[in-house]
């Protein structure tokens, strides 16, 4: 077993060997411009590029056509969110959109708001769920866009996506989903769903960083977008900027894979979270799961471990590299917004873990992970008073504490 084992798939997925060797002819001979008209190195460059637009089509019930190429999700969900902003300023200024959103959702709306825009957060429910009768009551005349996740990044809550494309529909508001976590880890079909845009990213499906795309819906109804990037008109005008090759080679490779494996892949990851979860609820009590029971990525698990200290649990199980529900906006030390607006209170965020799992994760490192889960949470709690007090029945939170002993 290598150590430390990862287990933060959510924050990035190694490269898959397969995708790495479908990349390395393009760094190396295979060098061209795939906007050269002129030689055969530009048509092979072309030829590499338009193979991975079908690919990544495919996964998602896409045309190639529909399928434009970005640095990755965060350069995606602006395109969308700003592209459709700047077009359809006549039709309107209204968003909607909800607090468990990723940044590259959330902030680019913050930029709208600050510009005149008005946005709409919806409520969720405790697992991070959004109401569609919320929704519903929430989409007015001058609404132009709706943007809420496939999957979430760090409590792994799926949305129903079929249902609000639907109402999205038939109330004339195009329907965006960042699907950076989704994509080829749930089942996703652009017609089916009624999604209009959709953002998804190369380093989360086992391909490289630095690459992704948006799907621009063509027809029923053909959704336009202002370029954010100006100069030479590539990608239909919407994106500018020579491709990326080897790496959108990787991208549509990682993007056939995740289809061929992800029937299987459901099944294995579910089991072994599931394995997880239960070896945890076995042996500790006084833990909590953040986000939906069954309506959540197969690879994901957070949870929250009461009385402990987060930084001391993350420091007793030092073999794993996982994420805790503080340190996600990088060195503050603030709770996760994600698990604030869902209602878990600031000391359980605190020492809330994410468990990410993905295509490289064995049983025999689940089994091992949650050994250590155990082992350090136990250690924590036998030297927490607070712990021994609800042990003995004591409600910590109906406990008045005398100023004297702090
Ligand atoms: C990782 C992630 C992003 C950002 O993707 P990049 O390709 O790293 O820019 C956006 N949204 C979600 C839900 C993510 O998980």
């Amino acid at each position: 077993m290598k150590n430390p084992i990862y287990l933060d798939y959510q924050a990035t997925t190694p490269l898959d060997e397969r995708v790495l060797d479908a990349m390395l002819p393009y760094f190396r001979d295979k060098f061209g411009n795939a906007a050269s008209r002129n030689h055969a190195f530009g048509w092979e460059a072309e030829k590499a590029v338009e193979t991975a637009r079908g690919q990544i089509a495919a996964l998602i019930g896409a045309d190639a056509k529909e399928i434009v190429f970005t640095s990755g999700a965060t350069e995606s969900n602006n395109l969308a969110i700003k592209g459709v902003a700047e077009m359809y300023r006549e039709k309107g200024r209204h968003f909607i959109s909800a607090p468990t959103e990723h940044k590259a959702v959330l902030d680019p709306l913050k930029r709208l708001e600050q510009e005149g825009a008005t946005v709409t957060l919806l409520p969720v429910d405790k697992t991070g769920q959004v109401a569609l009768a919320d929704l519903e009551k929430a989409i007015r005349p001058d609404t132009v866009l709706v943007s809420l996740m496939a999957a979430n990044n760090e409590i792994g809550t799926l949305h129903p996506l079929e249902a609000i494309g639907k109402l999205c529909k038939a109330r004339g508001v195009l329907f965006h989903t960042d699907a950076t976590q989704g994509v080829g880890k749930i089942p996703i079909d652009v017609e089916r769903m009624g999604i209009d845009l959709l953002s998804l990213s190369g380093h989360k499906v086992y391909g490289p960083k630095g690459v992704g795309a948006l799907y621009v819906r063509r027809r029923n109804p053909r959704v336009r977008l202002s370029p954010q990037l100006d100069g030479g008109g590539h990608e239909r005008g919407m994106r500018s900027g020579t491709l990326n090759v080897p790496g959108i080679v990787g991208l549509g490779k990682a993007c056939e894979i995740a289809g061929a494996e992800l029937a299987s892949e459901t099944v294995r990851l579910t089991n072994l979270r599931e394995r997880f979860l239960a070896k945890l609820r076995g042996s500790l009590d006084e833990i909590y799961l953040n986000g939906h029971p069954t309506e959540r990525l197969p690879g994901n698990l957070n949870v929250s471990f009461a009385f402990v200290e987060g930084e001391g649990l993350m420091m007793g199980m030092s073999e794993l590299a996982v994420s805790s529900g503080s340190a996600c906006t990088s060195a503050s030390l603030e709770p996760s917004y994600v698990l604030r607006a869902i209602g878990v209170g600031e000391d359980l965020a605190h020492t809330s873990i994410r468990f990410g799992l993905g295509r490289f994760t064995t049983e025999a490192e689940v089994d091992f992970a949650a050994e250590r889960v155990i082992a350090a949470v136990k250690r924590l709690r036998e030297m927490s008073p607070l712990y021994e007090m609800a042990k003995e029945g004591i409600d910590i939170s109906q406990v008045k504490w005398s100023p004297t002993e702090h």
